[in-house]
């Protein structure tokens, strides 16, 4: 492309000295100057060496849509496709929603809850991943703001930290305890400067769903330390085995509920990129939140109205079948990776998952030959069977691996053989 600035003048004999029109490098913006690892980069990296001779199995990074099998009995195409077709839906939206959608979500939100939450505390946004934009960029009003935020967790919050300038200070959750946190920890590092506390219940990448007295003891913790929650509830009602699905609006009479939502997970269709932001606050100490909230989605723009213009239906229409077929074969799923890696000597996977589509598993490095950490697992995994498992080292949690079960249960199968078999010769334990 030719150059638009500092053009040095042709000289005489008309042959232009090229070394002089060139413009200097663009700079970028310097916060993405430094390398982090991100789990696509790790990904592509495994994905460079995988044993020629196996096709791959991919348990590294979730997308439970792309299997035929998870969309049986699915009626959200259907409605989109009439939503397209009445020609109805080709407008700019209003910056939080069309009101027959935020209306469905807050009614969808609202399903035995004591204290319902109304239309105008909804905001549309686009996936769960706007959501924790939004709701980041709205709380961290000062300089020097931190989060709470989960560890193992779900990368994007710190990756948007980053980006707002909010320092994420992590919290542990605990395997031995069912993946608890300890409130005691979260009054440990909390202080004057902590805007929230992230709560990711049914959890990515633990794999449970809190019962709820341990989110009435969280709403506590929150209480005490007067900051609100934010509610990431992507996998809401994802939950099996007899596991429980408790939204944390629930506790909301104690401590103020910010929910994160997305159509994304729980419908198949992540690729729709539609979610939302719910508040939860009967006492109106989210208000500034709030009134930022709304500032925001002036600016930014939330999902196509398209999308908008079928949620009514899609959440209204009572498809059972459909998510309970999603929810047998992830148990299913589940079930066969849980029973299977329990028995390898150098695995460890605590309690049986019963929500979301992960699990955490453990490794015991010193029982393998030649593997010192979950990066060497994983790369070896990668090389020999063509399992892919994601260390957890990028999640915060060194020498496990976070398993994605959003698979047919034939996929797990094999994965558990190849699993067995790979861990099987690097035992060093014969
Ligand atoms: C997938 C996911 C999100 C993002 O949801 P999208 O709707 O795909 O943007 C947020 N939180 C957790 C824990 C997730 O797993």
């Amino acid at each position: 492309m030719a150059p638009t600035t500092q053009i040095t003048p042709a000289p005489a004999n008309n042959v232009r000295d090229s070394s002089k029109t060139q413009i200097s490098a663009a700079k970028s913006n310097p916060h993405f100057n430094k390398e982090k690892t991100s789990i696509r980069g790790l990904v592509a990296e495994l994905l460079s060496c995988p044993n020629p001779d196996k096709p791959l199995v991919s348990l590294g990074v979730g997308d439970a849509s792309l299997y035929p099998c998870f969309h049986q009995g699915q009626d959200s195409t259907k409605i989109l496709t009439s939503a397209i077709s009445s020609g109805r839906f080709v407008s700019y939206a209003p910056s939080f929603g069309l009101p027959p959608a935020r209306r469905a979500v807050a009614e969808y939100l609202s399903w035995g809850m004591q204290q319902g939450i109304k239309e105008e505390d909804v905001y549309l946004m686009v996936g769960g991943t706007q959501a924790i934009q939004v709701c980041t960029m709205a709380l961290a009003a000062r300089s020097g703001a931190n989060l709470l935020i989960p560890r193992p967790g779900f990368p994007l919050y710190e990756a948007k930290c980053g980006l707002v300038g909010i320092e994420p200070r992590f919290y542990d959750l605990v395997p031995e305890n069912g993946w608890e946190l300890d409130p005691a920890q979260l009054r440990a590092i909390a202080d004057h400067n902590t805007v929230g506390l992230v709560v990711i219940s049914p959890n990515n990448p633990c794999g449970v769903a809190y019962s709820s007295s341990h989110l009435l003891q969280i709403a506590e913790t929150a209480r005490d330390l007067n900051i609100p929650i934010i509610a990431d509830e992507v996998y809401g009602h994802m939950v099996f085995g007899g596991g429980m699905f408790v939204p944390m609006a629930s506790f909301a009479h104690i401590a103020p509920v910010i929910t994160i939502g997305s159509l994304s997970k729980r419908w198949m269709v992540p690729g729709w990129r539609f979610g939302w932001l719910a508040f939860s606050d009967p006492y109106g100490s989210l208000k500034q939140v709030k009134k930022a909230t709304e500032m925001l989605m002036n600016i930014l723009c939330g999902p196509p109205c398209t999308i908008q213009g079928a949620i009514p239906s899609i959440l209204s229409y009572t498809s059972e079948d459909f998510h309970k077929n999603v929810i047998r074969i992830l148990e299913s799923s589940a079930d066969t990776l849980f029973t299977r890696l329990e028995q390898i000597e150098a695995l460890n996977c605590y309690s049986k998952p019963r929500a979301s589509m992960f699990m955490m598993v453990e490794v015991k490095t010193d029982l393998l030959y030649g593997i010192e950490n979950d990066m060497d697992f994983a790369r070896e995994l990668m090389k020999e069977e063509s399992v892919l498992v994601l260390p957890g080292t990028v999640l915060g949690l060194k020498n496990w691996v976070r398993i994605f079960f959003g698979v047919p249960t034939e996929l797990a199968t094999e994965a558990c053989e190849r699993i067995e078999s790979f861990c099987k010769t690097r035992s060093l334990l014969n």
